[in-house]
């Protein structure tokens, strides 16, 4: 369980947190929602070290992380997906997908290749093939693919669905779903509100640096507020 209590996050003089409190407990999919500079990507680079705040605590199962780097985050199985899909052009999709595995000194590397060609078969037609090829889909397969071979115990994945086709985002978001019923909990930092809704359990809000609104995801999709703003009335 990750636990966010009272974070504040400067960029020189930007307040861009303002006292997030927020939890991403075992085995659920967490949304969150929030419009353009709201501070959501700044919340999962502060998950994964890559931002210390001047405030707050964060810990996971009860136990403080902000002495950890970015490298041990990762080895705690906490890995970051981050917006844009950056996969290394120059590289063939399976050397991509080997680098999601460089900490890791388990056994089980090869069996989770194959697991990710099961949820992208495109991956696995394209294996020898240089990752700039890709298309925007398809490089977010590969991004996705690739933190899964992190062996996540928590992924965070930003903006999956910027970008792409509906039609493929409908196929990555049943993967994520898929993904976290085999166990691993999900934070989904998004703008299609509809979708991460449907497949989430919880979420919040973010507006401005502060949490604006939470809860249920099914009660948030009736919200009136949320409709408006996310929804498209
Ligand atoms: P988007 O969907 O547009 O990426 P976001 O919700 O992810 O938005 P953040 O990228 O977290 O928002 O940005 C939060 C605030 O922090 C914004 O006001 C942004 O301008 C500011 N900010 C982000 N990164 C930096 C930076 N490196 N230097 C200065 N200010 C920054």
């Amino acid at each position: 369980m990750l636990q966010l209590s009272d974070v504040h996050i400067y960029y020189g003089h930007v307040h861009a947190l303002k006292g997030i409190t927020m939890t991403v407990d075992d085995g659920k999919i967490i949304t969150l929602l929030g419009g353009n500079g709201a501070g959501k990507s700044t919340t999962l680079k502060m998950i994964s070290r890559l931002i210390h705040p001047k405030k707050g605590s964060y810990e996971m199962d009860g136990k403080s992380m902000l002495k950890d780097r970015p490298s041990n985050v990762v080895k705690k199985g906490i890995i970051h997906c981050p917006e844009n899909r950056r996969v290394f052009p120059l590289l063939t999709v399976e050397e991509n997908l080997m680098v999601g595995a460089y900490s890791r000194k388990d056994k089980n590397i090869k069996d989770d290749l194959q697991k990710v060609f099961s949820y992208f078969p495109r991956l696995r037609e394209r294996v020898k093939q240089k990752a700039g090829t890709l298309s925007g889909g398809e490089q977010q397969m590969l991004a996705i693919g690739r933190a899964i071979m992190g062996k996540p115990k928590i992924l965070l994945l930003d903006e999956p669905s910027l970008g792409i086709a509906p039609i493929l985002v409908k196929e990555i978001f049943g993967i994520i779903k898929q993904i976290n019923q085999e166990g691993t909990s999900v934070l989904l930092v998004e703008q299609n509100a509809n979708m991460a809704l449907a497949i989430s359990d919880y979420a919040y809000v973010l507006e401005n640096g502060h949490i604006a609104l939470e809860g249920h995801s099914k009660d948030l999709r009736n919200n009136d507020e949320v409709r408006r703003l996310y929804l498209g009335g």
